[in-house]
């Protein structure tokens, strides 16, 4: 059996290994049946029960949770047996059967259903979230009805794998001692990702399609701090992970300490450590890590599931929002980097967009669309805690364009008597290989760079950060990639501003004293593995990291350089 490597995002921390229980939901059939006159009455008293059993279902479910996950976190379930007892929605149930005579399921499927849409329509990302609840809510009460068992119980010990999880199943599956969860769908802020972090129950989500990767019984490891599933992995793979998962404990076992402690290196330097986000949500997670602030907030989370942009008014809500939470530290907001592999309704294909209508560019093109963010963010900035930075730079003009656009913003708000902070710093994104190239001339024209390695290392190899056939390509340690970072955080110190890095590479343990060494300022990184990457910043003095980075720049492989760094 070949080993199988899936990568989703790392929603709640932790390694475990175990075999696949793939769960299936009931999908409920509905079929739309006459009812005759004489059993209308027993046809209600069907749905009536049917709403009391998933009424008691719930209730044991919200008291459950509120022993695991305490009383606030648990509302969610309070919320669901609310909309049982929603009378004008149950109302108009019961007044259609018997106006027409239709068997209860279907009843009940069409008007709920009718609930659901309008919540999908909102454009409230909370109401469109909400929907989820509604549908879980609509198939609970027709498994009543049609007198179907719930599954909560199953051989503990295994990785629950599934399309998607609810907050009840979430839950509920937490009682038979299973070992993380798995799932096609979801992100950093759906349920299943915070519930599974509440429960210190490992977790991996939006994998797309691990359900049709994993067989049940499949043996697995799931790493939570990584966002990785290994199917069938081999012997190594396992030694491997085994020894992670120690050296994890042991890091976890510290996480209490280290959490207020600095990111200062063992000769006193003071390295910023924060965290990539995309929903304010994330920032109170982020903080429990010992987050310094955020390097990247990625703005694309507002564009999601929507055609059009988000009002300034809304815009500004959510930027003040994270400024707030993350007060006193800074928010470094990424303008929308919309194209390649992220979010936008388009109106056309392209052939190449990786290599097309991307970041930056479409802000240029669309220069109302960028003004009205700018103005939000411009707007929410009044603590002085908000920097700015543009994505997929590839060019001098740009930068200065996008500036000009920055000025028309801050015109505009200062005719209107808005305050704002007018030393908001302005940062670049060096993501594509024409910007590191040109690091010196864009650092006279900024006050930060930021080093996307994602990016980056796709357009500098030339290989697509999401092609399953050529990841083995995609290499971070290529002595290219080693070399292009050197540069650009040189000349950004030639130029006397900073330089972060908020791709993944930044928060790839086995990197940190390589960067630290190379004289990074500011490493921004997904939350969970934070506490490994300060530990290794408190660790070395800056000498050691230069002579560790210095040495580690003179190799010609990967190979070389990795398994320089490892053995350090
Ligand atoms: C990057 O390219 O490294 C980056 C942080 O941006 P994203 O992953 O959102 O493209
Ligand atoms: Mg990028």
């Amino acid at each position: 059996m070949n080993e199988i490597t899936l990568h989703g995002i790392a929603a709640a921390p932790g390694i475990v290994m175990g075999r696949a229980f793939v769960y299936k939901k009931h999908i409920p059939r509905i079929e739309e049946k006459a009812i005759p006159p004489e059993d209308v009455k027993k046809e209600i008293e069907r749905l009536r029960d049917a709403v009391s059993r998933s009424e008691k279902e719930l209730q044991k479910i919200l008291s459950f949770a509120e022993q695991k996950i305490g009383n606030s976190k648990a509302k969610i379930f309070e919320a669901q047996i609310m909309i049982l007892n929603d009378a004008v929605l149950f109302d108009s149930i019961y007044k259609r059967i018997e106006k027409e005579r239709k068997n209860a399921e279907f009843v009940v499927h069409g008007e709920i259903a009718k609930y659901q849409q309008l919540m999908l329509n909102s454009s409230d990302e909370y109401m469109r979230e909400r929907a989820h609840d509604v549908e879980d809510i609509k198939n609970r009460i027709i498994r009543n009805i049609q007198e179907q068992k719930l599954i909560s119980r199953f051989e503990g010990g295994s990785v629950v794998v599934s399309q998607s999880l609810t907050p009840a199943d979430t839950i509920l599956f937490s009682r038979n001692d299973i070992l993380g969860y798995a799932t096609d769908m979801g992100g950093v802020t759906s349920h299943t990702a915070l519930l599974s972090r509440s429960l210190k129950i490992p977790a991996v989500v939006g994998l797309k399609d691990i359900t049709s990767h994993a067989a049940p019984d499949d043996f697995m490891i799931l790493d939570g701090y990584a966002g990785v599933i290994v199917i069938n992995p081999t012997e190594e793979t396992i030694a491997n992970y085994k020894r992670r998962s120690r050296e994890m404990a042991k890091f976890e076992h510290r996480l209490n300490e280290l959490r207020d402690l600095p990111a200062v290196t063992a000769d006193g330097k003071e390295i910023e450590l924060s965290s990539n986000i995309e929903f304010a949500e994330e920032m109170r997670f982020t903080k429990s890590q010992g987050s310094h602030g955020v390097g990247l907030y990625r703005a694309e989370g507002l564009l999601i599931g929507r055609d059009t942009f988000p009002s300034e008014e809304e815009q500004y809500r959510e930027y003040k929002s994270i400024a707030e939470k993350a007060f006193p530290n800074k928010v470094i907001m990424r303008t929308f980097d919309i194209g390649g592999d992220k979010v936008i309704s388009q109106s056309y294909e392209e052939e190449n967009p990786f290599l097309g209508w991307r970041g930056i560019r479409v802000a240029l093109d669309r220069p109302e669309t960028f003004i009205t963010q700018m103005r939000a963010i411009l707007r929410a900035s009044t603590k002085k805690n908000i920097w700015v930075m543009f994505p997929m730079v590839s060019s001098l003009r740009e930068v200065r364009e996008a500036k000009e656009l920055v000025f028309q913003a801050k015109a505009s708000l200062r005719a209107e008597k808005h305050s704002f902070d007018d030393g908001l710093k302005i940062g670049v994104m060096i993501e594509v290989p024409s910007a590191a190239v040109l690091a010196g001339e864009i650092a006279t024209e900024v006050d930060f760079l930021s080093i996307g390695t994602n990016d980056l290392i796709q357009y500098l190899l030339a290989v697509d950060r999401g092609n399953d056939i050529v990841s083995q390509l995609y290499q971070e340690f290529e002595p290219a990639v080693l070399r292009t970072i050197r540069h650009i955080i040189k000349e950004a110190h030639k130029h006397k501003i900073p330089v972060g890095m908020c791709g993944e590479m930044a928060g790839e343990p086995v990197a940190t004293v390589l960067l630290l060494g190379l004289g990074l300022d500011e490493f921004s990184v997904i939350p969970t593995v934070l506490p490994e990457i300060k530990k290794i910043i408190r660790s070395v003095t800056v000498k050691e990291a230069q002579k560790i980075a210095a040495k580690a720049l003179t190799f010609s492989t990967v190979k070389e350089v990795k398994e320089f760094l490892v053995g350090q």
